[in-house]
Formats: C-alpha cells, structure tokens, sequence
C-alpha cells in the first residue's frame, strides 16, 4: 500500500487497542457524517496481532478488586459478547479460587458484583469451596482454599483469530492497515501537538495519533518527549519523585500437551477458566520437594488453540532498568524471556495439587518457547490518555487482551463524548494521588 501524505487519524499498532480503536473511530465518524473508515489509518511495524495480542492466553474475567477496573471489564464483556465468533470468544466463565488471605478482598468483588449486575456466585468456608469444586471435577484436591467467585460471564477468547476479526470489523468500515512499517519519531507544530507522524517508510501529516503499541509503549512515549520519571502522590499523602514511568515484567505461560477434552467438568462440559491462588505448600510432583511455601497462583483451561491445557502462574518483575529491556525480538522469539524448566515443573505440580488427573503429566508438558513480556506503568494500572493535545495513549499496563472495549470508549472520547469509565485511568492520577486499591493477591494484575 502507498502510504498517504496526509490522513486524519494515524493509529500505530494493530492489536488488540488499536484495531478496535480503528473500528470503532470509523463507525463513530461514519454515524455521525463526520467522515468514517477512510479517515484512519492503522500502522504496524510488523503485522496484525504481531504483539502481546496474539501471544496472550486470552481470559477474559471481571474479577479484579479495584471497582473501576470492574467497571471497565463489564464494559469489554459485553464487547465481547457482541459477537463472540468473529471475536472467537468462549464464554465459558470464570472461577477465582483463593486462600483465607484473600478472603475480605474476594467478598467484596463479590458484592460489587452484584451492585453492577454482573453474575456471579459466591462460596465461602473450606468444605463449602471443596464441595463446590467437586461438584464441577470430582479430583477437585486442592488446599487451603476459603472461597470460590464463580464468574458467569467471561471466559476466554483465541488470541490471533480474535484480533484478526476485530481487523476485518475495521476494514468492513474502509479503516486502512498497513503493515511492516515502523514509526520511529514525530514531528510537532508550535503549540505542541503532533503534526506529522514519521515512519521508516516517509512521512504521515495528521490531525490525531492514537497510540496502541502494548510492550512498545516507552519507545513511542519518549518519541512524544513525555517524562521517563514522574511524580506520585502516596497513599501517605507525600509526594515520591523520580518514579520510573515504565516497567516490564515477564509473563509465565505454557502448555500441558494433552488432550483438552481430559478436562471437561463431571457434565462433561468445557469447563470455566480456573484460577487458582493458595498459601498451601507446594510440593513437587516429581520428586515431593517443596516447590514454594509463599503464596502463589496459577490459571489454566483447556484450549484446542494451544493444543493442550494452557495457563500460567505469577510473572516476575524484570529489573533491568526499562531502558535496557529488549523487547525485540518479542515474545516466544525472545532470547531472553521465555519460560523454563523451572515453571514447567512448578507449573505442572500446581495443576496436580488442583486436580488429580493432572499427577505425573509433568512429561507431556510441551517444550516450545513460550511466555512474554509486558510494559507496566508506576502503578501497574492502565493509563488511558490525551498528551501533547492530539496523541492518545492506550496504555493497558498488560492487563488489556480482554479490554477490547477501552477501544470503543477511546473512540467516542476523540469524537467528543468523555465516558467516566475512563476517568480513573487518567495520568494525573498520580500526581493528585488518585491511586487504585490493591489487592492481596500474589499477581501485579488484580
Ligand atoms: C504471555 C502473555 C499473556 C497474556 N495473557 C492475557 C490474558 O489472558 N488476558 C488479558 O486480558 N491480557 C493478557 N495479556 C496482556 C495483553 O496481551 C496485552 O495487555 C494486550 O494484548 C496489549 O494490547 P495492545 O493492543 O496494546 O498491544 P499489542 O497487542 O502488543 O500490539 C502492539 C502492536 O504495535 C506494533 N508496534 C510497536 N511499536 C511500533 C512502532 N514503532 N511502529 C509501528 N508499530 C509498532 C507491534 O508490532 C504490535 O503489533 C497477556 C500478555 C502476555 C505477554
């Protein structure tokens, strides 16, 4: 495709943000007779769902204890609801298993829940949760767990096909993607706002940027000049300077290489996604070493997209300063972030302490690169913004495959209609010390 001189919405990324920001800008305009599909251009330097998009596990859940996040996830289920077999979803639900520790803080998701009409069912006390579990899989063994969120709605979705049908949403309303071609800087008029948007392959003058790049986002965030450290407000009320903006984390997924049918619930239905945190020891399935006696968590489900039973446990925070992490080559490339034999094993022996018919299936597990890396901000929570006037930054802080409506939402705020889902989002939360709850969860992302 020839690149145009000049078109009026340049969006940089295709995945999961940028092409449902795409869609959704070009419906907006075209029901407004404002323009429509041919108005936008999406770029990506490599190729559709070429990022953290089309690598992801694709669960799709509500159970976060922040209220605006839950806000925002009943929001994107119901996106993806829309039209689950373009979207490839499978509203299979979603199980949050935990520990007493978590006990308050999943009680209160709970009540939430209900507050905003989404369903769920809520179990509390041990033998209720055993009892419970094994009325789903009778080799239901794990302990230490106090309650059980059962989540309705949700599920998960196949991460390449869906974001390939979010691409042929936005081309259906004449949204241009043009793909292999990297944005490597700006150019801004005098007021400040971004007026040309540079590629390797020539120059894009603008009138708007929407910016969806996932792990990417320091790149195209110091190319807009916007601040590496910035300032926080705490939770104390003082104010701590020279917090890094940016911080990756690497992500523990892989896949158990059996048949995805072996874990079908006592129906023999495809059951929900399982997730499951404990303070009970772990102990090896090999060799009944102690795997860990901190608390820890796992996910899985079964899923033909992976050929197996696919999930992961907690990620780990990368410390090299964000500056120096490698983000390319990207995900199961990667030299230095994928998976190893350490989180097979530990892996595998978590999904034996849940269910029996995992024992000793540690052989199968399958030995291909997997696992990836994801940009977090100063405070783990997505940034959803407008800087230097005419550039949105989705910033989904790696919580994002299932946000597939933040792009909807983005949309009608660059047409004019500010939605307040997106409010909590906003940069200056940290400077006003606006901060999100956290949770006692053992992952950055609840
Ligand atoms: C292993 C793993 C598992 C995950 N599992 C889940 C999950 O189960 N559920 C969930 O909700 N989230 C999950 N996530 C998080 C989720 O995948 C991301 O938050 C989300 O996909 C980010 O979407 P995005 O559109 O912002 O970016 P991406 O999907 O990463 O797309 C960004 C695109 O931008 C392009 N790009 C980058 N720089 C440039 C440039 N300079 N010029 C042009 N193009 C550029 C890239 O090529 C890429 O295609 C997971 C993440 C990982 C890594």
């Amino acid at each position: 495709m020839a690149l145009p001189s000049h078109v009026k919405y340049v969006v940089i990324g295709a995945g999961i943000h940028g092409l449902s920001t795409a869609w959704h800008l070009a419906e907006n305009l075209r029901r407004r007779g404002l323009g429509g599909g041919q108005d936008v251009l999406v770029l990506d330097k490599t190729a559709i769902a070429a990022g953290a998009s089309g690598i992801a596990c694709g669960v799709i859940r509500n159970n976060y204890f922040q209220p605006a996040m839950r806000r925002l996830m009943a929001h994107s289920v119901s996106v993806w609801e829309s039209d689950p077999a373009s979207f490839s979803y499978h509203p299979v639900g979603y199980m949050q298993i935990s520990p007493e520790v978590m006990h308050e803080n999943v009680a209160s998701i709970a009540r939430q829940q209900k507050d905003i009409g989404y369903e769920s069912v809520f179990i509390e006390g041990e033998a209720d949760s055993m009892a419970y579990m094994k009325g789903l899989f009778d080799d239901w063994q794990a302990k230490g767990i106090t309650s059980v969120l059962h989540e309705k709605r949700g599920g998960y979705a196949n991460n390449t096909k869906s974001i390939y049908g979010l691409a042929k949403k936005a081309e259906d309303e004449g949204v241009r993607i043009a793909t292999g071609i990297k944005v490597t800087g700006f150019d801004k008029d005098a007021s400040g706002a971004v007026k040309t948007v540079i590629t390797d392959r020539g120059r894009i003058d603008c009138d708007f940027v929407v910016v969806g790049v996932g792990p990417w986002v320091k790149q195209i965030w110091d190319m807009l000049e916007l601040p590496a450290a910035i300032a926080i407000k705490g939770r104390d009320g003082k104010l701590h300077e020279g917090v890094p903006m940016w911080v990756y984390w690497s992500l523990q997924e892989g896949t158990l290489g059996v048949d995805p049918m072996l874990q079908r619930t006592n129906d023999g239905k495809m059951p929900p996604v399982i997730h499951v945190d404990t303070d009970a020891t772990l102990f090896s399935d090999v060799d009944g070493s102690v795997v860990t006696d901190r608390l820890w968590g796992i996910y899985y489900k079964p899923d033909f997209n992976f050929g197996g039973v696919q999930g992961g446990a907690m990620p780990y925070r990368i410390k090299t300063p964000a500056d120096e992490v490698a983000v390319d080559p990207y995900g199961p490339d990667s030299p230095d972030f994928i998976v190893g034999d350490d989180f097979a094993h530990m892996w595998c022996s978590a999904l034996a302490f849940c269910q029996k018919r995992f024992e000793g299936k540690l052989p199968l597990y399958k030995k291909e690169p997997s696992g990836g890396i994801g940009s977090f901000t100063a405070d783990n929570f997505p940034v959803f913004d407008r800087f230097c006037e005419n550039a949105y930054v989705i910033a989904d802080s790696n919580h994002g495959y299932k946000m597939i409506g933040v792009g909807k939402l983005v949309a009608e705020d660059i047409c004019g209609q500010s939605s307040e889902l997106l409010e909590p989002f906003r940069f200056s939360r940290f400077a006003e010390g606006k901060l999100h709850p956290s949770s006692n969860s053992p992952f950055p992302w609840s």
